[in-house]
């Protein structure tokens, strides 16, 4: 297949592998942004196959991960209202709440159900005209243009019975907020490849060059991955600082124009609350004032709901990449995918989940 077993193949794999070793000659610490890209690791050992002078850490890319538990939150207590449908992504029902999970509430008889693509809750909404939808809107900037095109639809349609409840964020400012951390240990990024599909990459370069940090634009698979990590080592080893794009099949420098155009129609970028990281000024999307009758915050009452993440869970620094998974002292115990704890362990690009699925209990082992 074009585009794909090519990206799998073995001997390239192999080939990266040795040419990452004969050049890294100091210690490197590298973040993977996505989730993605951290279970394609995980998955195919791929940094056990890394000379041990190269630290691969996980990075906050699961867009479930990083919405807080006030978020979780307030989407119960709008699914609770009586004559509304609550819709989401499948991941997002399982994700611990202050006291439940949206599961938990679906099973005490509210109507929450799961779709896949956000204009199916424009459908719902059409379709039930005496209920009220709420569609629970989590994702990074990949997302953005089909949410933002079924507030586009609901209002060409004059569907007054559909809301969102928007918990976008953007991967820019999380990286200024890692690079900006006293604690930080990140040398080089690798970016993902699908963020940038929409975005492009222009953003990244201010950022790349104020903190002297390459970045590279990669993609999801086994050889894709090793590209990205040869590309940062090959900058970090010569002293270069530059912005690269290792998914050029699928990313261009300006992104995608129209799905730009259309998330600038409908959000406009606010200050954002991160799981067990905090606020980052300017990291999410909220809706424009034009588009505000779509925003569930206001139109159900539960804007004054605040939480607390529990103090057990190191979500927070497993999402910066100051802790792995396996050193929270819950992980695998109190804390699996049965009974999770925190959102890194339900989500399907949680690195929690990750690590649990492949074994990683203590160290790395290979696969490939
Ligand atoms: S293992 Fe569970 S409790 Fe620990 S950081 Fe991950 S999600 Fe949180």
């Amino acid at each position: 297949m074009k585009y794909l077993d090519e990206f799998r193949d073995r001997d390239a794999v192999r080939t990266l592998v040795t040419a990452i070793h004969a050049a890294t000659t100091r210690p490197w610490t590298i973040m993977e942004i996505c989730g993605g890209q951290t279970h394609a690791i995980v998955r195919h050992g791929l940094d056990a196959l890394l000379p041990p002078a190269i630290t691969l850490v996980h990075g906050p890319g699961c867009p479930v991960c990083v919405t807080p538990i006030e978020l979780i939150d307030k989407a119960i207590a709008i699914a609770a209202y009586p004559d509304v449908i609550l819709v989401s992504f499948g991941d997002m029902l399982r994700v611990p709440g202050s006291e439940k999970d949206l599961l938990t509430v679906k099973a005490e008889g509210h109507d929450v159900r799961i779709v896949y693509s956000p204009l199916d809750a424009v459908t719902l909404a059409r379709q039930n005209p005496h209920k009220h939808v709420v569609f629970f809107a989590v994702g990074f900037e990949t997302t953005a243009p089909a949410n933002a095109m079924a507030v586009v639809q609901a209002h060409r349609e004059q569907l007054d019975n559909f809301s969102i409840l928007s918990a976008h964020v953007l991967v820019p400012p999380a990286i200024d907020a890692i690079l900006s951390s006293p604690s930080n240990r990140v040398q080089a990024f690798l970016a993902a490849g699908h963020v940038c599909t929409v975005m492009g990459y222009e953003e990244y370069l201010p950022l790349s060059r104020r903190y002297a940090t390459p970045i590279v634009v990669t993609g999801f698979e086994p050889v894709d991955i090793l590209q990205g990590i040869r590309a940062a080592i090959r900058q970090l080893e010569s002293g270069q600082t530059e912005v690269e794009n290792q998914y050029a099949r699928a990313v261009r420098r300006e992104g995608n124009i129209p799905a730009r155009k259309v998330i600038e129609e409908v959000f406009e970028v606010t200050d954002r609350m991160w799981r067990g990281i905090g606020t980052i000024p300017k990291s999410g999307y909220r809706l424009r004032d034009v588009y505000r009758h779509y925003n569930a915050e206001t139109r159900f009452d539960v804007a004054a709901i605040t939480a607390r993440e529990p103090s057990i869970c190191i979500a927070g620094k497993v999402l910066q990449g100051i802790s792995k998974p396996h050193e929270c002292a819950a992980f695998g115990h109190e804390c699996t995918p049965e009974h999770p704890l925190g959102a890194p362990m339900v989500s399907s690009e949680g690195a929690c989940s990750a690590y649990f699925r492949y074994g990683r209990f203590t160290t790395t082992t290979a696969e490939v």
